[in-house]
C-alpha cells in the first residue's frame, strides 16, 4: 500500500466550501484504489490563522506542508482583513517560498464547447482552446533588490541558469504530458514548448534564452522548442489562441504573471481556473506542489452553498497528475467535471452554479461529478 500524503488548506470564505466537494471526489478516487492510500491532514491559512494564531500561517503549518507529498489550497483573504499587517494572501506566499515551489502552472482551456460563450474572443477562434503557461515563480523582477526613493524606484531583474534550467524541465515534462493526451491529428510527432522573453531588450532576457536553448539541446531532444517574443506572444494568445495549443508556454516571473492572467481571460470563468505551483519536476521522483483554484475568496458568495467548486475540484485532478502520476485519475476527474457541466452530455440536465447561469449548489456540483467519476473508475 502506497500512501501519499496530502496537506489540506481550505483557508477563509468559500474556501472551505469548494475544498469540501473536492475531498468527496477525492474520496471517490481512493475508494478506486486499493493500493494507494492518501493521508490527510487538515489546518488553517490566511485568514482565520490571523483570527487564531496572529499570523497568516505558522511554523507548524509551514513544516506539515514540507512533511507532505502535496498541498491541496482553497481561498484566502476577505474584507474582514482589510488592512492586516502581515496580509493573508502572504500566508501563500511564505508557503510557496518555503516549498521552493518555482513553477507556477495555469492551465488555459475551454473545457466544454458550450462555455465558449464566457469568452471574450469569437467562439470560431476560442473553441477547443487548451494549452498550460508554467511561469517561473520565486525569481526575477519580483525578487530581485529592490531600491525606493520619492522620485526614483527600481528593481533588479536577475535570471541565473539554474533557475531557468529547472523550469525547463518542468514545462518539458508538461509539454510531454499534453502532447501525449492530445488528439492524434492535432499535434506532430514532437511535443512543443514556446519559449517567451525579451531577449530583444534585456540582458536578463538574452539569458533566459541561451539557458533554454543550451538545456533542451542538451537535455531534451524530444521536445521542440519554439521561442516568442512575450509582447507578440500575448498578441498571438489573444488573436490566435489555438497556435499554442497542446503546449506548454515556458516564461519568466513578469512575463509569466501577466500571460497567465491572459489565458485566464481568454476562458472568461473565474470558477473554472485549476492552476498548480510545483517544487519539482513531474514524473521525475517527488514532485511536491501547491493546488489551488485561481480565484479568490469570493466573500459575496460565501456561507450560501453559491460557490463554483469546478476549479477546486480541477485543482485536485492537477495534484493527482503532477505529484502523485495518477494521470488515469486525473483525466476521469477533469472528463467526470465536463460531463457534468456539459448538458448535451448528461441528458440536458443543468448542473451548474449561478456563475455558469444555473441553479446548482457548490454540493450538488460536487454530487454529480463524484456520481460520474464512479462510473469511470
Ligand atoms: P482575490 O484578490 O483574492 O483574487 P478577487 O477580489 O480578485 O479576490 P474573487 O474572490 O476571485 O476576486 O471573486 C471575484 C468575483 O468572482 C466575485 O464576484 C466572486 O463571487 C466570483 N467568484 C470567484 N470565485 C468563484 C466561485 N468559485 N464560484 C462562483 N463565483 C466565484
Ligand atoms: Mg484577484
Amino acid at each position: 500500500m502506497k500512501t501519499l500524503k496530502i496537506l489540506i488548506l481550505p483557508g477563509d470564505h468559500v474556501g472551505p466550501e469548494i475544498m469540501a466537494e473536492a475531498l468527496k471526489v477525492l474520496d471517490v478516487v481512493e475508494a478506486s484504489r486499493p493500493d494507494i492510500k492518501f493521508q490527510r491532514d487538515t489546518d488553517i491559512v490566511g485568514g482565520c490563522s490571523i483570527d487564531k494564531h496572529g499570523k497568516p500561517i505558522t511554523e507548524a503549518v509551514l513544516e506539515k506542508a514540507v512533511a507532505s507529498d502535496a498541498v491541496l489550497f482553497g481561498s484566502i483573504g476577505g474584507p474582514e482583513w482589510a488592512g492586516a499587517d502581515p496580509t493573508p494572501e502572504s500566508g501563500l506566499l511564505q508557503l510557496r517560498h518555503r516549498l521552493d515551489a518555482f513553477a507556477n502552472l495555469r492551465p488555459c482551456e475551454i473545457l466544454i464547447p458550450s462555455l465558449v460563450d464566457a469568452s471574450p474572443i469569437k467562439p470560431e477562434l476560442v473553441a477547443g482552446t487548451k494549452f498550460i503557461v508554467v511561469r517561473e515563480n520565486c525569481g526575477g523582477a519580483y525578487f530581485g533588490e529592490k531600491h525606493e526613493e520619492t522620485d526614483k524606484g527600481s528593481d533588479l531583474w536577475i535570471y541565473e541558469r539554474r533557475e531557468v534550467d529547472r523550469l525547463a524541465r518542468v514545462s518539458a515534462a508538461v509539454a510531454r504530458i499534453l502532447h501525449a493526451s492530445a488528439p492524434k491529428g492535432e499535434v506532430g510527432s514532437k511535443p512543443v514548448v514556446w519559449s517567451a522573453d525579451k531577449a530583444n531588450v534585456l540582458a536578463s532576457g538574452r539569458l533566459w534564452r541561451r539557458a533554454t536553448t543550451d538545456i533542451f539541446e542538451r537535455e531534451i531532444p524530444d521536445v521542440e522548442l519554439r521561442h516568442q517574443l512575450a509582447d507578440s506572444m500575448a498578441m498571438l494568445m489573444v488573436k490566435e489562441p489555438k497556435r499554442f495549443n497542446h503546449s506548454a508556454v515556458h516564461t519568466d516571473n513578469t512575463f509569466g504573471d501577466v500571460l497567465s492572467d491572459i489565458s485566464g481571460g481568454i476562458i472568461g470563468t473565474l470558477g473554472l481556473l485549476p492552476s498548480a505551483s510545483l517544487a519539482g519536476v513531474p514524473g521525475e521522483g517527488s514532485c511536491k506542489g501547491i493546488y489551488e483554484p485561481v480565484h479568490g475568496s469570493a466573500p459575496d458568495i460565501s456561507g450560501k452553498g453559491l460557490a463554483n467548486p469546478v476549479a477546486e475540484i480541477l485543482s485536485l485532478a492537477m495534484m493527482l497528475r503532477y505529484s502523485f502520476t495518477l494521470e488515469k485519475e486525473a483525466a476521469a476527474v477533469e472528463q467526470a467535471v465536463v460531463k457534468v457541466l456539459d448538458t448535451k452530455e448528461n441528458g440536458g440536465l443543468e448542473i451548474r452554479t449561478g456563475d455558469l447561469g444555473g441553479k446548482a449548489k457548490c454540493s450538488e456540483v460536487g454530487d454529480a461529478v463524484c456520481e460520474v467519476l464512479r462510473g469511470l473508475l
